[in-house]
């Protein structure tokens, strides 16, 4: 089986998992979804052997339902499944993106769509903005992105290849973007979001967080950022010992990658308790298989450049009235890393207030989920239409 095959169910566990299905009439999968996607629906459709039907469905809801139920967290739909109450819940995004890869086959339909003449700018090709392209474009509205590299994709195109394979990003961009009213210039940098109303009707600014936050400790300017280390991780050395600074999903990515890539030790640093840490279980048992060492209440204080790598002092931490604070005389020095990659969280370009002018997705909410962001990317285009109609 491919590396890519590996992340979707086999068509035992696709039958496993929809005869599991109580097709529960109140649909809480689908009220718990911020996309609305309906998995007792789609199922049900997959069960009678109407899988076009079950595609159509998922892609009404989500332009990008492959990728979304490669990576959605299992916050959503799976909180919420009834079958949680009697075993355990239904691995519905899995059950969905295995659908998508094995069943679709045409392109999203546009047929009956008539552009009503109006065109609309999107800044930034990630989820947020190809939601609200495919949203505008269903709704006859050329939508033009606008993206500052040669991809679509956005902060996706950052998560390690073993966990979302790219192919999936492709597979569904090719499958909503085949109208001409969808359209993308690439290599393309926005500076002057208002200027792009002489030529368009509204902008939706959908850019994501591209700046890495700043730890303010002295030699910081060692670490590599969680950015930079993803998006080219074998310019890195990870053969020696490596840390990883912070404690979300993105960190722990970075984490999996310097083990998966041949690092012989790698050391997590989160500031809060472990229990704290914003990682999924799956996350969490995958950091415990890959060995990795994971120091909770413990922030980072310096970095030192020295003859054999790079020197981490850090200090332990503690909660008191509720407060996180360092604890005095606690500092430390651990000697010997090849590199220090520093996850810590992103935030956003500064924004323009217009009133023609939209934000949507991580750059309006901060760091989310996929599926957020495609929520974000449909309610702007919503709310663009109504400022327009
Ligand atoms: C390492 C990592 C792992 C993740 N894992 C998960 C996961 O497992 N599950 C999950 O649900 N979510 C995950 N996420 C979060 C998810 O990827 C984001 O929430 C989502 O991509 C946000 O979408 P967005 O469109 O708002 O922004 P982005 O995806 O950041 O897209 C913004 C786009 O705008 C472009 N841009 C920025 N500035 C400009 C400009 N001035 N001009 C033109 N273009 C511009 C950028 O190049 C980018 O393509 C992860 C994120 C990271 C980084
Ligand atoms: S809540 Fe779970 S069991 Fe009920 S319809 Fe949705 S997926 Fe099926």
């Amino acid at each position: 089986m491919s590396e890519a095959k590996k992340v979707y169910l086999s068509k035992v566990q696709l039958k496993a998992e929809q005869d599991r299905c109580l097709n529960c009439k109140n649909e809480p999968c689908m009220h718990a979804c911020p996309v609305h996607c309906n998995p007792r629906a789609f199922i049900e459709y997959t069960k009678n052997g109407n899988t076009q039907d079950a595609v159509k469905n998922i892609s009404d809801a989500n332009p990008m339902g492959q990728t979304c139920g490669l990576i959605c967290p299992d916050k959503f739909c799976m909180k919420a499944c009834t079958r949680a109450k009697i075993d355990f819940a239904i691995n519905i995004p899995k059950v969905q993106a295995t659908i998508m890869e094995n069943f679709r086959t045409e392109k999203e339909d546009y047929s009956s769509v008539e552009p009503n003449g109006k065109k609309i700018a999107i800044i930034g090709g990630g989820p947020a903005g190809i939601a609200a392209a495919t949203s505008l474009a269903k709704k006859g509205y050329i939508a033009h992105i606008f993206e500052k590299t040669d991809k679509i994709g956005g902060a996706l195109n950052l998560i390690p290849q073993n966990r979302l394979p790219q192919e999936s990003i492709d597979k569904d961009w090719a499958f909503v973007s085949d109208t001409p009213l969808i359209s993308v210039n690439f290599n393309t940098s926005v500076k002057d979001v208002v200027a792009l109303l002489t030529d368009y009707d509204g902008v939706i600014v959908t850019t994501g967080e591209p700046n890495t936050a700043i730890l303010n400790i002295k030699g910081e300017e060692h670490c590599v950022s969680h950015m930079d280390y993803l998006k080219y991780p074998d310019k890195y050395v990870t053969s020696g010992k490596v840390a990883v600074i912070g404690g979300g999903n993105v960190a722990a990515d970075c984490a999996f990658t310097a083990a998966k890539g041949g690092a012989e030790q790698v050391d997590m640093f989160v500031r809060r308790k472990l229990s704290d840490m914003r990682i999924s279980k799956a996350e969490y048992l995958e950091l415990i298989d890959e060995h990795i060492n994971v120091s909770a209440l413990c922030s980072p204080e310096s970095v030192e450049k020295t003859p054999d790598g790079y020197t981490l002092t850090v200090h332990r931490n503690r909660f008191r009235d509720g407060k996180l604070e360092a604890v005095p005389e606690t500092s430390f020095k651990i000697p010997g890393f090849a590199l220090i990659i520093k996850a810590v969280g992103s935030f956003a370009d500064e924004k323009v207030s217009h009133e023609k002018v939209i934000y949507a997705g991580d750059c309006k909410t901060g760091g989310s989920t996929l599926v957020e962001a495609l929520a974000s990317g449909k309610a702007a285009a919503e709310e663009m239409h109504l400022k327009l109609s």
